[in-house]
């Protein structure tokens, strides 16, 4: 029987606002715990939560952003359930009204293009985050986290495979940085993703039970997961056994990389949610909406259509600068300060991505100056140095900090292209290669390759390589008249 996979995601994106959604509090990662905490965000009774003005410009411009219709008046409702990392007993979140409906992305996966709809767009808290010390038999809670302003975004089961998901998370993910909205560390959890999986008869309409995956955050742990649990639905279809696939969520064990429940799935009815009374309700005006959509970055998918047509990339060049801001950013400055925008991302996609990658850095922690590396590329177009020494000074500039012209000098890497010192070192080399030339008088070609080595080595792959081929050359010529 053949089966198709149903899938809806659930992502939590952190907005990027310097306080939280209902008081002043900062929202900077790494403080010390409950050092971001007032009687506000700590649910003390008798405060009362003030909405952040900017949290709701960002939910509007991720909802323009994501091609949602903006609710002109939507509401905060109270979601009841008790956890300690709830100090109020319930989270402050939208559920009647939110601020955005619908909305869709176009997603590429396997060479098919897909649209994948939205159901919504909501605003509302974090939780705070409980730390759990096993050995000690103790859990800790820190409330850092508690009211930072989150936005939700539900898809409409409309992705039909793992590969699908993943694509359609990393062009969420890349649209939201671009658009400023969150910073999307998904290694700090500021953005998560939560899965809803089903597996249906293929021409099916109804949708089977659903199994949620909690907390996937990362593109891999998606993938996997998602795998993983397609896997074992087939099966238990295939067993007859599909009493056993129950509503519940599970949680993916990276180690053992199993999916293993975690509770029983609660609905919506189980929440008690009302609108909450503290919070008046929140008019969206079309000159807000009109401001916002006039300020609007440019979108990845323009920019890639821009960085074809301008530089003329390879579209797997192009996905890979453009799918973050910073880097496609830093490309374009690159190039406005005289790089030959083939040679400016040929530097970014292999030494600039290679060095980020072992020193663990992100994009926009590029320790270089564009400016300093376009001075770079343009000594080496001039000759100055060899491309070689260009790699050197280039870890070196990324290490130190220091402007190439200097490192130059210190290392004394400047290329040798003055005939009579090429000569010098290209003679000692031919007079301590006796064998090579007689090789080379004998018809064996591939002699001049080892001497032209020798060459670079006795220079310290300072020669010029295009001169002292030609003086080699001229030298093995005469050496056959
Ligand atoms: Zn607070």
């Amino acid at each position: 029987m053949s089966f198709e996979t149903v899938i809806g995601l659930e992502i939590h994106a952190e907005l990027d606002t310097k306080s939280k959604l209902f008081c002043s509090c900062p929202t900077e990662f790494g403080a010390n715990p409950n050092e971001n905490t007032c009687p506000i965000c700590l649910g003390i009774p008798g405060t009362l939560p003030a909405l952040n003005a900017k949290a709701v410009t960002l939910v509007v411009k991720a909802g323009l952003i994501l091609n949602c219709e903006i609710n002109k008046e939507s509401h905060m409702d109270r979601k009841n359930y008790f956890y300690p990392d709830l100090p109020k007993a319930y989270q402050i979140t939208q559920y009647y009204t939110p601020v955005c409906k619908g909305g869709y992305v176009d997603i590429e996966a396997a060479g098919v293009s897909r649209r994948i709809r939205l159901n919504r767009i909501h605003m509302e808290e974090d939780a705070g985050k409980l730390i759990h010390l096993e050995a000690d038999g103790v859990s800790l809670i820190d409330y850092n986290r508690a009211g930072i302003p989150l936005i939700e975004i539900v898809t409409e089961p409309d992705l039909r495979s793992p590969e699908e998901a993943v694509a359609f998370l990393i062009a969420l993910k890349s649209m939201l940085e671009y658009g400023e909205i969150s910073d999307c560390r998904m290694e700090q959890g500021s953005l998560r993703c939560d899965a809803n999986i089903s597996l249906r008869k293929k021409g099916q309409n109804a949708l089977n039970t659903r199994v949620e995956l909690k907390n996937l955050n990362s593109f891999k742990e998606l993938k996997k997961a998602l795998e993983y649990e397609e896997k074992r639905q087939k099966k238990l279809y295939t067993l007859k056994e599909e009493d056993k696939i129950v509503q519940e969520t599970r949680r993916w064990e990276a180690v053992k990389e199993e999916t293993i429940p975690m509770r029983s799935k609660e609905d919506a009815d189980d929440y008690r949610y009302f609108p909450d009374p503290d919070l008046g309700p929140i008019i969206i005006n079309d000159t807000l909406i009109r401001e916002i959509k006039k300020n609007l970055p440019e979108m990845p998918v323009i920019r890639k259509k821009r960085f074809r047509e301008l530089y003329g990339l390879k579209n797997k060049d192009i996905d890979i600068i453009v799918g973050y801001k910073a880097l496609s950013e830093y490309y374009e400055a690159l190039v406005s300060c005289g790089a030959e925008p083939k040679v400016g991302a040929k530097w970014i996609l292999g030494s600039i991505l290679k060095l980020l990658n072992e020193k663990g850095l992100k994009a926009e922690q590029i320790p270089i100056p564009p400016e300093e590396l376009g001075k770079l590329i343009e000594i080496i177009e001039e000759g100055k140095i060899s491309i070689t020494a260009g790699q050197e000074v280039f870890s070196e500039m990324f290490r130190t900090g220091k402007d190439a012209e200097n490192i130059i000098k210190e290392k004394g890497l400047s290329q040798i292209s003055n005939r009579l010192e090429l000569e010098r070192i290209i003679n000692s080399v031919l007079s301590n290669n006796p064998q090579s030339l007689s090789d080379y008088a004998a018809g064996k070609k591939q002699a001049a390759v080892f001497l032209m080595g020798q060459i670079m080595k006795a220079s310290k792959g300072r020669a010029n390589p295009q001169l002292a081929n030609e003086i080699l050359d001229e030298r093995l010529k005469k050496g056959l008249l």
